[in-house]
């Protein structure tokens, strides 16, 4: 594709393959091209036909498409985390990424060529190949890492200091990190935990990926200034350069698609559910464990029975090629009571809908972000990565969340399946009249006003995406 004339400013977006990853980035997109920027998103091409949905109403975003390297352990035609068939490939197709980088060079150089280099260049955590090629070019690199500070905070200390736990508690402290929650080694991502292991690929390219991000000129932060109780200048300690953190979220706010109530629902009957089953606001839990964790069919059944025996209605996304419900589960879900759909469904709308009273997550950022921005409380189940710390900010940081607690594994079979009665008991707290219910909506109530006046003109989001674009336009 021709680059485009230098007369308007451009900022070049580079997310990484997965649905969490890739899509607060759309929403940065749609918000700086409402900022007449124009932006030039670069992705690979199986990838481009989702990310030309969501982005069709604006003639200023493009797209480049680069093709997605072959590497060894990366099935042939998976482009995105979500078609791996499991996390085992996840380590092969993170590093195959690095191969992108000689073909994101010439992207600049092109533009180079043409006059046309962009203002920044926004690049996510594991693209660190992109930092010293923006470098090369003169061009600041925003990192972008799709989690809240105090997550990124925490992590960054853990890789730094390398805590022991004490030995009889089993607390972790983090040198000068006020925590407002109890940390343990089992809150911190087993990457984090590994990190002294040089001999593991892992550990290589996470300490490789995480020196380009301290090397970066800014991180672009999926987060409202409130929300991170005053710990942005810690976070941004770890870096050189006086890099700032630029919080101006949350991104999901600018999708206007979900504003305006235009957007379809996917292929699912959701919409058409949830309309019949409006009698009562608030009364419906979604469930969903986003686009990535594995769960097993044994654990699905609990899940099933959990939700039937809760005796609250709900809607469920299933992402599993194997699992249906058991047959005792089918005779006593009738249509009243549930929605299971095994499609991809349009979330914030969903959880934007009147009807929805709470969200048992797997506590992915997107998803805590956009169920409490619309003042929906989180019924927590961590399950990878670092959502153990989100669950931790939303549950015991804000206040807005109960947590899954596991009383004992499910049949006594120690095969670590989280119970149907620690489900259940989880669903009628959140989602009940007790105190904990009723606190936590309250304060998922507050947050989502907070979230949406941090947005508004004047709002602290706001006015900091307009400073950092008066400061990437000053350098030009
Ligand atoms: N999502 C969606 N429909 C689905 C499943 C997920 O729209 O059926 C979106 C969800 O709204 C969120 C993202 O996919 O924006 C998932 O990101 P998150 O950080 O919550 O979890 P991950 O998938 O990265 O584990």
């Amino acid at each position: 594709m021709a680059p485009r004339p230098s007369t308007v400013p451009q900022v070049v977006i580079f997310p990484f393959m997965a649905q969490g990853h890739t899509l607060p980035l759309l929403d940065l997109s749609k918000a700086l091209s409402s900022k007449q920027i124009n932006v030039t998103i670069i992705t690979t091409p199986s990838n481009a036909k989702s990310i030309l949905d969501h982005v069709s109403k604006h003639p200023n975003i493009r797209l480049i498409e680069l093709p997605f390297p072959t590497a060894d352990g990366v099935p042939r035609g998976c482009e995105n985390t979500s078609q791996l068939p499991s996390m085992e490939y996840h380590a092969p197709f993170l590093m195959a990424t690095k191969r992108l980088r000689k073909p994101f060079e010439r992207v600049l150089n092109d533009m180079k060529e043409s006059q046309s280099l962009p203002l920044c260049v926004v690049s996510d955590f594991f693209l660190g190949f992109t930092q010293p090629v923006c470098q090369s070019f003169g061009i600041p690199r925003l990192v972008f890492h799709g989690m809240g500070v105090l997550p990124m905070a925490i992590c960054k200390a853990s890789w730094v200091h390398k805590p022991n736990p004490d030995p009889d508690s089993g607390h972790i402290d983090l040198p000068g990190l006020k925590l407002p929650f109890v940390l343990t080694a089992s809150d911190l991502p087993h990457e984090v935990v590994n990190s002294s292991d040089l001999n593991d690929p892992m550990s290589q390219f996470l300490e490789e990926v995480g020196d380009a991000d301290v090397n970066s000129w800014g991180v672009i932060v999926n987060s409202f200034e409130d929300l991170e109780l005053g710990r942005v200048s810690y976070f941004e300690s770890f870096y050189k350069n006086g890099a700032r953190a630029w919080c101006i979220g949350p991104l999901n706010l600018h999708d206007e698609d979900v504003n305006t109530q235009n957007a379809p629902f996917g292929s699912t009957n959701v919409m058409k559910w949830l309309k019949e089953h409006e009698s009562r606001s608030g009364s419906v839990l979604y469930v969903s464990f986003g686009s990535q964790a594995d769960v097993s069919d044994a654990q699905l059944d609990e899940v099933g029975l959990g939700l039937v025996e809760s005796g609250v209605q709900f809607i469920w996304v299933v992402r599993s090629t194997t699992w249906s419900p058991p047959n005792d589960m089918k005779e006593r879900l009738d249509d009243r009571r549930g929605l299971i759909v095994s499609d991809w469904v349009d979330q914030r709308r969903i959880l934007s809908h009147v009807s929805i009273g709470g969200f048992l997550s797997h506590c992915g950022w997107n998803s805590v972000l956009e169920s409490l921005s619309v003042g929906v409380p989180i019924l927590a189940w961590p399950m990878m990565a670092e959502q153990a710390l989100n669950a931790r900010v939303v549950v015991d940081g804000l206040g807005a969340g109960v947590r899954v607690r596991n009383q004992g594994v499910a049949g006594g079979s120690g095969n670590g399946v989280v119970s149907w009665k620690a489900i259940s008991k989880g669903v009628r707290e959140l989602m009940g009249e007790g105190e904990k219910g009723t606190s936590a909506r309250e304060r998922a109530r507050v947050l989502g006003g907070v979230a949406r006046r941090a947005v508004e003109e004047g709002g602290s989001s706001y006015k900091t995406l307009d400073e950092l674009l008066q400061k990437l336009q000053c350098q030009c």
